[in-house]
């Protein structure tokens, strides 16, 4: 099969959340099946900064938006190691900046623009392809407009739809809800859209645009990461209003979990790590810990339970619950690592509180070094989201031996099952509602387990670690539902 992935980020080139590792890994392990896939990409500022050994594929295009008509250039890269050729688009005004999407917490004013160029683009280089694609996968709002493209073709075929698309099939993954791409209707003018289009039949969302509702409502069949969150995002709860159109399409709506790369995330080889450990021998993980605890300047003693948490600080990640009882639960013989960025008004609180408690540590950034040995190095790592579409840190704690600590929402209500000290079944632990009681009870439980009963931790972790997480079995489910498409058409 010709897979063609259009996303705004892919591991390890552009990441700023678990989109990139998804897109990462999927597109590999297609791969490895024997698929032919290819990725279109921005060329952002940062790629540029990688040095790849990158050729001109398209030497120049116009694209229009509007009656604006600008050009760009395509450029193609090999990834030796995942046998993946990534398409870069460059546009040196749109793409060519220090963030993806924002910069010092304000998003880039132009983001519809760019998006709406970047789709455009993205369909018009399939016209320099030697073969058809079969499957298009795209992802999230940033690329919603591409399915909508594709089925505007069919209402007018004067639209410039390249042959290579005519008899493509559209996916396309939601891996987060509460992030739509909605703009003012002004910027319809630029997609060339129909009119028929701008509908609530379409993409129009509460007198504007959605790009993730174009994705949802144009696509051939929507994915979502995770079986739970497929069905929490059918409810007015948690369907940031879309899940009305949803609900009306879920025939097509079909949640998957994601797995990981454990070419990447495995304590056996993680590059990342000076010592390394598995399921047979976990004496290594004390090094790991006292690693974690030298390069924050904590007190390096086994016996103190290690809290780790990395993540995006915004409200749906839950911390700042987590800062407000914070002084509470540092009260207790804990330490506590945090790795983060996001709201300022999130991350000044921990700033704050770093100051005054000697076992809290915060990292206030982006650091993949510093992720691993996270993982790898604490003894609970907590994932206390409001709502978590998949969620990919418990997955990798499970395989590190690190036990997690989550509320049960979507992929986290998936992954964990909550322990259970007489039978030694469970893999983590798990609050039901989200409160503050509910997870400094968790947490008090996990440190107890910890202080008290050595054996029964030692069991607790190796339930997680002799799991499989892994993305070569999760992407036969991709794999078949590309055929099911296919063959249903
Ligand atoms: P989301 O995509 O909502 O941010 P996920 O759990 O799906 O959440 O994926 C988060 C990914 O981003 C993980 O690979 C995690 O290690 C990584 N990550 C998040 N914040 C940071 C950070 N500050 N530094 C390094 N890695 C981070």
């Amino acid at each position: 099969m010709h897979v063609l992935i259009v996303s705004s980020e892919i591991y390890p080139y552009a990441k700023t959340g678990g989109l990139a590792d998804m897109v990462g890994s999927l597109a590999k392990s297609l791969s490895n099946l024997g698929h032919d896939v290819r990725v279109i990409l921005p060329f952002y500022k940062n790629i540029y900064n990688l040095n790849l050994d990158v050729e001109v594929f398209v030497d120049s295009f116009t694209i229009k938006l509007g009656d604006e008509k600008l050009t760009c250039k395509i450029y193609e890269y090999l990834d030796i190691n995942s046998g993946i050729t990534l398409y870069l688009i460059e546009h040196l005004n749109y793409f060519n900046r220090n963030g993806f999407y924002n910069e010092n917490n304000k998003d880039y004013p132009d983001n519809a623009e760019r998006f709406i160029f970047f789709s455009k683009a993205a369909i018009k280089l399939c016209k320099f392809f030697q073969f058809n694609i079969d499957i298009i996968h795209c992802h999230d709002w940033q690329t919603g407009l591409i399915p909508a493209f594709l089925k505007s073709d069919v209402k007018n075929p004067k639209d410039n739809i390249p042959l290579q698309l005519k008899h493509t099939k559209s996916v396309f993954t939601i891996h987060n809800l509460g992030y739509q791409g909605n703009f003012p209707e002004y910027y319809y003018k630029m997609t060339g859209l129909p009119k028929a289009f701008f509908s609530i039949d379409g993409l129009e969302f509460y007198g504007g645009i959605s790009f993730l509702k174009a994705g949802i409502y144009y696509s051939d069949i929507i994915t979502t990461v995770s079986s739970t969150y497929a069905k929490e995002i059918q409810t007015h709860k948690s369907g940031f209003g879309l899940d009305g159109l949803l609900k009306a399409r879920r025939d097509k709506l079909i949640g998957i979990p994601n797995g990981i790369d454990e070419n990447i995330w495995n304590p056996e080889i993680d590059t990342f790590l000076l010592s390394h450990y598995n399921s047979l021998n976990l004496e290594n993980k004390k090094k790991c810990k006292t690693e974690l605890q030298e390069n924050f300047g904590l007190n390096i003693n086994q016996d103190i339970p290690l809290i780790g948490g990395i993540s995006r600080l915004v409200h749906q990640k839950g911390y700042d619950m987590v800062a407000s009882v914070l002084p509470g639960l540092l009260s207790h013989n804990i330490q506590f690592v945090l790795l983060g960025t996001g709201d300022v008004d999130i991350e000044n609180n921990f700033a704050d509180l770093a100051k005054h408690y000697q076992n809290f540590k915060f990292y206030n950034g982006y650091n993949e070094h510093l992720a691993h040995l996270i993982i790898a190095g604490s003894d609970i790592f907590i994932i206390p989201s409001r709502y978590e579409p998949c969620g990919l840190t418990q997955m990798y704690s499970l395989k590190y031996g690190t036990i997690p600590i989550a509320h049960a929402t979507g992929g986290l209500e998936d992954t964990i099952k909550d322990f259970n000290e007489i039978n030694e079944e469970g893999n983590g632990l798990k609050f039901k509602s989200f409160s503050s009681s509910n997870f400094i009870s968790s947490v008090i439980r996990a440190t107890n387990i910890y202080k008290s009963n050595k054996n029964l931790w030692n069991k607790f972790m190796l339930n997680g670690m002799k799991e499989n997480h892994n993305w070569s079995h999760r992407v036969l489910q991709y794999h078949n539902l590309y055929r099911n498409l296919l063959k249903s058409y």
